[in-house]
This record gives structure tokens, sequence and C-alpha cells, in this order.
């Protein structure tokens, strides 16, 4: 039996993210092919009602750190109470989303652990009993295949590639408390309030279907042809860096190497050109449709399905026939 594996299953406001279900079903996968445990931990406050759930999606163990101190995220405190889980379950693969919370905590821990980790990566297998962790570099250009020579390798999965297993309701998973260790007042950096964005709305690197923008749109007022396309298919709206450096649209919008990564089922990206660090945000997804008026753009050697046309007549057409075709 080999060591351990450990999934970060990340929450927030008491409810587990997407991306939780797509590290537990990695890891469970993982630990089935070298017969080993799956232990996942819960960080927060008022969570200890959600360690069942981890159990039907393969978890043996759940081991939870449920206290006032752990409400809001913090670099110390969470990679602290990380650093005790690994010892406590004597890991020897930690498995992170690519997640904002997920891409502070894992190096933090790592480096605490004096050990290596691979970073937003999109696959993951074993390779002559060593795990393997496939990760793009220069902007999507590279796929790099990534090994780890000390223990604990520590691996931050891309969110929306890795497929979440059924669950199986009848399936338990141990749950073991983490006693935490250290006083509010230990905690250096502190966040003091967070503020959602106005409306709600999801967010990008969750979207299964995203439609972006580019300086093509020519104007903020512009996207609303957008956000309808979006709603009609139950997606969000995603922008490029000159739309966001223009103003048109707030920078949690921005796909690409200063944006976001983004992997959802859909992408349509209208009036973007595909510059390669736009590209580095938004590659992996699965299926790419664009919509440009030069049918030199590089975003068409990217595309699965393109559209040469003026975005202003394309789009709104396309939301109707989606609309009918949706009953919408
Ligand atoms: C260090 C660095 C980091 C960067 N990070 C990012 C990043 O994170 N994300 C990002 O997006 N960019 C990033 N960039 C910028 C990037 O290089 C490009 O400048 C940018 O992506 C271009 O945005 P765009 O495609 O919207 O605009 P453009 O390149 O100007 O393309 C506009 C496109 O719209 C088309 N178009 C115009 N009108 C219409 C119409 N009516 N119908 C259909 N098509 C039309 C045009 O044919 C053109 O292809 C970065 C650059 C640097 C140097």
């Amino acid at each position: 039996m080999g060591k351990a594996i450990l999934a970060f299953a990340e929450q927030r406001d008491g409810k587990l993210k997407k991306n939780a279900y797509e590290v537990i079903s990695t890891g469970k996968k993982l630990a089935d092919e070298i017969k080993s445990e799956l232990v996942s931990l819960l960080i927060g406050s008022g969570i200890e009602g959600l360690a069942s759930e981890l159990g039907s999606y393969g978890s043996d163990k759940v081991l939870v750190a449920d206290s006032e101190i752990l409400k809001l995220y913090s670099s110390e405190g969470y990679s602290s109470v990380l650093v005790d889980a690994v010892k406590k379950c004597d890991a020897g693969i930690v498995l992170l989303p690519a997640s904002s919370m997920g891409k502070d905590l894992a190096p933090a821990a790592a480096a605490k652990l004096e050990t290596g980790v691979a970073m937003d990566c999109i696959g993951v297998a074993f390779k002559d009993g060593k795990l393997e962790a496939t990760r793009p570099v220069y902007a999507g250009k590279i796929m790099t295949k990534v090994g780890c020579s000390k223990e604990p390798f520590f691996i931050t999965l891309r969110p929306n590639v890795f497929s979440v297993s059924a669950p199986s309701p009848d399936k338990k998973a141990s749950v073991e408390k983490i006693n935490v260790g250290f006083s509010a007042e230990s905690i250096r950096a502190k966040v003091k309030e967070i503020v959602a964005a106005a409306g709600g709305k999801m967010d990008l690197t969750e979207a299964s279907v995203i439609v972006a923008g580019g300086r093509g749109m020519k104007s903020g007022e512009n996207f609303k042809v957008l956000e309808e396309l979006a709603d009609a298919l139950g997606g969000v709206v995603g922008a490029s860096r000159s739309v966001v450096d223009a103003g048109w649209r707030p920078h949690s919008d921005q796909v690409g190497q200063t944006g976001k990564v983004v992997s959802p089922n859909l992408y349509i990206a209208c009036g973007v050109s595909g510059a390669i660090q736009h590209l580095a945000g938004m590659s992996s997804s699965k299926c790419i449709v664009a919509i440009n008026k030069d049918s030199d753009a590089p975003i068409f050697q990217m595309a699965d399905y393109g559209i040469v046309g003026d975005l202003f007549q394309v789009v709104p057409v396309l939301a109707q026939e989606v609309k009918k075709v949706l009953g919408k």
C-alpha cells in the first residue's frame, strides 16, 4: 500500500467548491491505482457537516480543522493546518485546486515542508510507480511532465479539466478533528473583509460556458449582445486584456496570462484576435468557437469552429437560435 494521498477540499461560506469534487475524484483514481488511502482535508468554520459528502466521493478519511480563526482564508493559518494534516496522514501526494486559494496555499505549505510543487496541472498519471504531472508552460506552447524527487509532491489541478466521479451515497469516511494549535493573534496577515462582485456572477474559472469579447466589441455597452448569448447558454462573459485596459469590463473578467486561466466546455471568442497571452488562459477549453471578421486572425488556428464575419451581425442571430433550440 502506497503512502496516503491528501486532497484539499476547498469550501467557501460552508459550501464545497466545484473544484473540491474534481480534486477528490482525481485523488480517488490515483489512490485506487496505488492501493492507498485517500484522505481529504476540510478547513474553515462551521464546516464539519461537509465531511459526509466527501466520503461519498471516495474519501476514506476526512480531516477537519473547524475553528472561528479559520473562517476566512489566511496563508499562515491554512498552510499551518495543511502541514499538520500532511504529517498526520503521512501523505506522499497532496492535491489542491489551482484556484486563487490553492495557488497561494500549495507553495506556502510546500515551502514549509521543503518539498516541491507543480502548479496548474492538466494531467496526473503514474509512470513506473512515480507520479508525473503535466503542466503547460510558455503560455501553453509546451507541455512539460513534472515529477518530484521529494515527498510529499504538491500538485495544483487546473479547475474544470478533471472529471468528477459519480458519488456513492453508501460510502462513508471516518472523520478526525485537527486541533488548531495557534491563536488568531499569531496570524500576521489577515483578510479583513471580502467584497463580493456586484450581481453575484459565477467565477469565470468555474463556468462551463464563457462568451468572451475582445477589442472588436468597440465599447463596454456593446457587451450587452454577449450578455444575451451568455445568458441563453447559461454562461458568463469574459474579456481580453485590451477590453479590461479600456475600462469596458472589470479585471475579474480578464482571461489570459495576466488574467484567469479557464477551461470551460464551450468558449466563444468574439472580436478577439488570439494573442499568445490570451490563448494562455483559454487554450485548454474543450470546444472553442471564434467569431472574427479577419479570416487570418490567429484565434482561428486554435478554434474548433470558426465564423468569419461581423460579430454584431453573427452574435444576435446566434443568441436567437440558441434560445429557440433551448426553448428560452
Ligand atoms: C505581459 C503581457 C501580458 C498580457 N496578458 C494578457 C491577458 O492576460 N489576456 C489578454 O487577453 N491579453 C493579454 N495581453 C495582451 C495581448 O498581447 C493582446 O494585446 C490582447 O490579447 C489583444 O486583445 P484583443 O484580441 O481583444 O484585441 P486585438 O488584438 O486588437 O483584436 C481585436 C480583434 O477583433 C476583430 N474585430 C474587430 N471588429 C470586429 C467585428 N465587428 N466583428 C468581428 N471581429 C472584429 C479584429 O479582426 C481583431 O482580430 C498581454 C500582453 C503582455 C505583453
